[in-house]
């Protein structure tokens, strides 16, 4: 039996079936590049999910978690700790909002966000106890809770894990009108992703992100933007909403934050709404931990230093435009901003999953999403060789027969 089959045979045995991954085991990483087991090696076109924009063991955020963990381990917040109010003042400083509430996983700081919400719309809206709400798009994806399990459109997220968080209404993305007609007295946010990346990267209409940041403001809702995959120079700016002018009440934060190392979220949001919270209120053992403080410090200086928003942002247009030149009636759609790219086929191309499998034995891994899209979002670190040796194999996965 292969190397790699004993692997995926010991995750099968012993690990809950919850994923379908590509039949790859992973053992080495560096940059933009990973490593199987067999020494076979991958353009990662995935990144954890746009967890490591900025490359796979980037050196500078490899020593800052070294330097850490040689002084100062966990504390919990029932003490201060060193390192936590530089990575505040940091993250504060490259967002430019006021305060920010240190999580560890992207669900963690969704659910943070629909907390300050709803506390928000009792305590300074005056909406009656019990009775906030909060409006969120079909085909979001805001993590695994519970709660948020609970508000999805797709039935293979929520079915079967009822019965459902009540306070949650939902409306068709990109829908401005809808987005109208839901808002009611009781209204304390509405949440939604820029782009919606797991649906398969769903951009919205030009002047959809300021549509909704005005609605939001005349109406006395909390705009909530989940920059969590869309954040940290993915789609060409530090902030997806930036395109727009869009600045959202509460930001939420996640993925990319921790470099690929370390889990670390958050959100962010000016004092007037995060005052909210007061102690005892919420919390989290491992949330602005020494180790999580240092990465993501670290982690914030590689995508200002490195300009990564600049990089994603010219480096994707040509990976776009060169897939859109690909010259086969089999792709319908090629879509995204900066490195964050989607490639729909027709129904009758078959489906994407099958492309994958092809690109995984061409030396590329990326996800298929939703059926018919690829998904195709490399470390910002990528070199444009490397877009150019990437495009050479997937235009002749696509042009195969
Ligand atoms: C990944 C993701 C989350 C959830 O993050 P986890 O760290 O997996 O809990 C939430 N929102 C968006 C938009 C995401 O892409």
């Amino acid at each position: 039996m292969s190397l790699t089959q004993e692997f995926i045979d010991k995750d099968n045995k012993y690990g809950a079936h919850n994923y379908h991954p590509l039949p790859v085991v992973l053992s080495k990483a560096e940059g933009p590049w990973v490593w199987d087991v067999e020494g076979k090696k991958y353009l990662d076109c995935l990144s954890a999910y746009s967890a490591v924009n900025q490359g796979h063991r980037h050196p500078r955020i490899i020593k800052a978690l070294k330097d850490q963990i040689d002084t100062l381990d966990l504390t919990s917040r029932a003490f201060h700790n060193d390192v936590m109010g530089n990575f505040l003042k940091k993250l504060c400083e490259y967002t430019g909002f006021e305060s920010t509430l240190p999580m560890n996983t992207g669900a963690e700081a969704v659910e943070t966000g629909i907390k300050l919400a709803r506390k928000w719309g009792y305590e300074k809206k005056g909406i009656e106890k019990d009775q906030a709400e909060i409006i969120v798009c079909s085909g979001n994806f805001h993590g695994r809770t519970t709660t948020i399990s609970g508000f999805s459109s797709d039935p293979e997220t929520y079915d079967g894990f009822g019965p459902a968080t009540p306070g949650f209404k939902m409306i068709p993305y990109d829908d401005i009108e809808a987005l109208k007609e839901a808002i009611d007295p009781n209204t304390a946010a509405f949440m939604v992703e820029p782009i919606q990346g797991e649906a398969g990267v769903k951009v919205p209409s030009d002047g959809y992100l300021k549509a909704v940041r005005d609605i939001c403001t005349e109406n006395n809702v909390l705009l909530i933007f989940d920059e969590i995959q869309t954040g940290f120079c993915r789609t060409g700016k530090r902030f997806c909403w930036q395109y727009e002018d869009a600045r959202p009440d509460v930001m939420l934060v996640g993925k990319a934050l921790g470099g690929g190392l370390y889990p670390v979220s958050g959100i962010l949001a000016d004092w007037d709404k995060m005052d909210v919270f007061t102690p005892g209120t919420h919390g989290s053992t491992f949330g602005g931990n020494p180790m999580g403080s240092a990465v993501a410090i670290a982690a914030l200086e590689v995508l200002e230093d490195e300009k990564l928003d600049e990089r994603s942002q010219e480096l994707g247009s040509y990976f776009m435009e060169r897939l859109s030149k690909i010259p086969s009636d089999k792709i319908i759609d090629v879509r995204g901003k900066g490195l964050l790219i989607a490639l729909e086929l027709k129904e009758e191309a078959g489906k994407a999953r099958g492309y994958c499998n092809k690109l995984r034995d061409r030396g590329i891994l990326a996800k298929d999403t939703h059926g018919q899209t690829i998904r195709f979002a490399p470390a910002l670190v990528i070199k444009k060789e490397e877009i150019d040796w990437a495009l050479e194999r997937i235009t002749e996965v696509i042009l195969e027969e």
